[in-house]
């Protein structure tokens, strides 16, 4: 487990849901989608409906589960929660419908995993709120109409272009959610220290929110490390050198580059003088499958502007022989 992946994956679910924001005015941020969605749900309220089906599109742990519960919590609804990968069939999609309340809020996590006729169900239930639950096989399968009550449809997705466009278009609101700028998740992290009843000084905040990626989730963890750090080795008060020391105990660098980013990094610049070099070779170089370099370490490091892929390799930046304190050599390709 990587201290520094955006995933939920091995994350203590009781932590996690202790640091959520109940509500839209303790979320943190993403201030576009935070004002339309007051709109959209304050509407609904007055009129005394069901709020619109909402998509929610942005890289993992920036609060897409969270605004999902706020929405719930907003609209005083309950709220149940599935993922498109637990539902293969179209009859889990159709007990889970039916059994809804009104007005509840279905949140959908990784929507555009689900199969494809669980999908098709889908589009009739957000529009009509009707479902056809076919029983029997072959030529005697029958179509048995079912009413459902409203609902609200929280969808959330890694990307909303992954969507296909019918059942995109049966949203009323999409938001996107962008990672985070540092002020934020320095405000996400006072938030959460507070709440954890640990000490957090300003410089200790800006500090762990320059290693979080624009991530909450990693923010949180991040902070979760350097407490325990500043309680055994120290006074228990997070200050700036206590995040640096623990953090580096950590191998997280002071961009938020882990050991695996660095590798890639280093290799590319000491082994191939900066590139361009093959993905292949440059994971047998660091010791690593094709898709672990590929899907873990350059995502990040190609939003930082550290490393490029061009059709010829991949080639580092600039920036990247800065970071990692080298020199380029002249005449060099990036
Ligand atoms: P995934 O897609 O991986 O499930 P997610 O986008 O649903 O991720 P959440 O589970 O909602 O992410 O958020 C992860 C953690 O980050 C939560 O514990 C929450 O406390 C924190 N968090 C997320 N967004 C915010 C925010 N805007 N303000 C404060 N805390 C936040």
């Amino acid at each position: 487990e990587r201290l520094v992946d955006a995933g939920a994956a091995g994350e203590d679910q009781a932590i996690e849901a202790a640091l959520r924001p109940k509500n839209l005015g303790e979320f943190v941020g993403q201030e576009r989608v935070r004002e339309q969605l007051d709109l959209v749900l304050r509407a609904a309220r007055q009129r005394g409906a069901t709020a619109d089906h909402v998509l929610l599109s942005g890289a993992p742990g920036l609060g897409k589960t969270t605004l999902s519960m706020i929405i719930a919590a907003e609209m005083g609804a309950p709220i149940r929660i599935t993922s498109g990968p637990a539902i293969q069939h179209a009859g889990d999609l159709a007990a889970i419908l039916s059994s809804l309340a009104e007005g509840e809020v279905l949140f959908l996590d990784e929507i555009h995993r689900m199969s494809r006729p669980a999908e098709e169900m889908l589009y009739m239930a957000m529009e009509d709120f009707r479902v056809d639950v076919v029983v029997g096989k072959g030529p005697g399968a029958t179509a048995i109409p079912l009413e459902l009550p409203p609902f609200t449809l929280v969808g959330a997705t890694t990307r909303a272009g992954l969507l296909p466009p019918p059942l995109r278009d049966r949203f009323g609101f999409t938001g996107h959610m962008d990672f985070y700028e540092p002020a934020e998740l320095e405000r996400v992290l006072h938030r959460s220290a507070q709440l954890l009843d640990v000490e957090i000084e300003p410089d200790g905040a800006a500090e762990i929110a320059g290693r979080s990626r624009g991530t909450p989730r990693i923010a949180n963890r991040l902070l979760r490390r350097v407490r325990d750090y500043a309680q055994v080795k120290a006074d228990g008060v997070i200050t700036r050198s206590i995040a640096e020391t623990a953090l580096g105990v950590y191998e997280v660098d002071g961009r938020g580059l882990d050991r695996l980013d660095r590798a890639v990094l280093g290799a590319l610049l000491k082994l191939f003088g900066g590139g361009p070099v093959g993905l292949s070779t440059l994971s047998v170089a660091v010791g690593e499958e094709r898709e672990t370099v590929e899907e873990v370490a350059e995502p990040f490091l190609v939003r930082e502007g550290l490393l490029a892929r061009t059709p010829r390799g991949r080639v580092a930046t600039p920036a990247a022989w800065e970071h990692l304190g080298l020199r380029p050599p002249q005449n060099a390709g990036g």
